[in-house]
């Protein structure tokens, strides 16, 4: 998908009432955040809103609650039906335990820690509601200054919001007189409050969906040739629909980590213990002709570390890719594939690399991922990492500076990817 969306920049906001979706979904730690890196990158939005004069209402989700009850604190649907079906002695047992779990699940999922490091950062100009369509954060909302925020609570305590009820999404949108989508890492998904509310508001994105829409969009549909993609991680069935899309636009494409095993077997190839989804192999052998068709350069690893076990410190070797040991299991590319694929990287346009080469969480099978982030971050080619593992990798390895583009959506880039359409995306307005 090619995008061309009205940002922030592109509508009055002075005085306005401004409702902004972001992705606070950062990770707690008994109520501590641990990283407030998805804070941090939501500040330039929030700034650039809250210096043009806005009245700035802030929302977002955390984690997955067990969001039965509405607002009201009703049942579901599902939850009433469970329970009903009780004896009826049990039912008043079983509806307190319910009751007990959800408000548990709200004390553990409150963006109210988000709050106070959205004050420290910003200088006390934002007040937490303790509600999000309730009497809390309509008395915040209506006392909102030019300049000012008011983040209300997380959207998910309602199970409305990925429902995307119409109700709760007019129900946001009352709030406000424009919408502001800045969550890129939930645009992949048609919730309330990121795609829902468009229907009742002029919508347009914040920077960090600007950026992301435009450096992968481009990547996508004008690369700076030649254009490689590296597609690696766990499974094929996660990665097929970007194979699928990927395979189309470019010149090359390398294939490693767990993936590469079913490559291995649908050739013929004994992989041992290695993961292989034996129902892909067809698919796999489809891939590889159509690559071929298509002229495509298809790369999959000669060599690999192979383990006694998955396990950390399982005792391991160097096999070829055709001499993979009953009873071993592959769990990185060897140095030889290394070296060919970073070659094949070193004269790249554009790069795009989804999934790590091994299980790179392990030192012992973290070359092969190491040794591609150094040879991207060193091609001098627009390179573009997307999926959360892949991500964290490269910052891991501390390339992260050296990359044109971390993507901050895991499932979000990897449809993107696909090709598939954003509902977060493709309900703002377009320019
Ligand atoms: P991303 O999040 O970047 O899209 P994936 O989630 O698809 O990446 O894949 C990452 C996971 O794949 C990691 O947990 C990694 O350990 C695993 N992995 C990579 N190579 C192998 C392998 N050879 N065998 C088993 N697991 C692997
Ligand atoms: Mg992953």
């Amino acid at each position: 998908m090619t995008y061309n969306k009205k940002t922030i920049e592109d509508i009055d906001v002075a005085g306005k009432r401004v409702l902004v979706r972001c992705d606070f979904n950062v990770p707690l730690k008994d109520g501590v955040i641990t990283s407030d890196k998805r804070i941090v990158e939501a500040l330039p939005t929030i700034k650039y809103l809250l210096d043009k004069g806005a009245k700035v209402i802030l929302c977002s989700h955390m984690g997955k609650p067990h969001s039965i009850f509405t607002e009201g604190f009703g049942l579901t649907k599902k939850e009433k039906q469970k329970v009903e079906a009780l004896p009826a002695e049990e039912q008043a047992a079983a509806k307190a335990e319910l009751l007990e779990k959800a408000l548990g699940d709200k004390k553990k999922f409150t963006l109210k820690p988000v709050a106070v490091r959205l004050n420290e950062l910003l200088g006390d100009k934002v007040t937490f509601a303790e509600d999000i369509i309730g009497p809390d954060a309509k008395a915040k909302v209506a006392a909102l200054e030019a300049g000012k925020a008011v983040l209300i609570e997380n959207v998910r305590f309602d199970a409305r919001e990925t429902k995307n009820g119409a109700d709760f999404a007019k129900e946001l949108a009352d709030y406000a007189d424009v919408y502001v989508n800045d969550a890129f890492g939930s645009a992949h998904r048609a919730h309330a409050s990121t795609a829902g509310v468009a229907a009742y508001l002029p919508a347009v994105c914040g920077y960090l969906i600007q950026k992301e829409i435009s450096v992968m969009g481009k990547a996508l549909a004008d690369p700076a040739r030649p254009f490689v993609a590296i597609l690696g991680g766990a499974k094929v069935s996660d990665k097929i629909g970007v194979i699928n899309n990927l395979i189309e636009k470019v010149d090359t494409l390398i294939i490693g980590g767990g993936m590469a095993y079913t490559f291995f077997k649908a050739q013929g190839h004994d992989v041992g213990t290695s993961l292989c989804e034996e129902d892909k192999l067809d698919l796999a052998n489809e891939m590889v002709a159509k690559a071929k068709a298509k002229g495509v350069n298809f790369m999959i690893p000669v060599d690999n570390i192979v383990a006694t076990e998955y396990d950390e410190n399982a005792e391991h070797k160097l096999v070829n890719s055709d001499d993979i040991p009953a009873g071993w299991m592959g769990l990185d590319i060897g140095p030889k594939t290394r070296e060919i694929f970073a070659n094949a990287i070193k004269g790249a346009g554009t790069v795009v690399w989804n999934g790590p080469m091994g299980v790179s969480e392990w030192k012992n099978f973290a070359a092969g991922t190491e040794a591609v982030a150094a040879a991207v971050a060193e091609s001098g080619a627009i390179s573009i990492i997307g999926g959360g593992d892949s991500a964290a990798a490269v910052e891991k390895l501390g390339f992260a500076d050296k990359m044109t583009h971390i993507s901050t959506g895991g499932g979000a880039s990897l449809e993107f990817l696909e090709g598939k359409d954003l509902p977060g995306i493709s309900c703002l307005l377009d320019k």
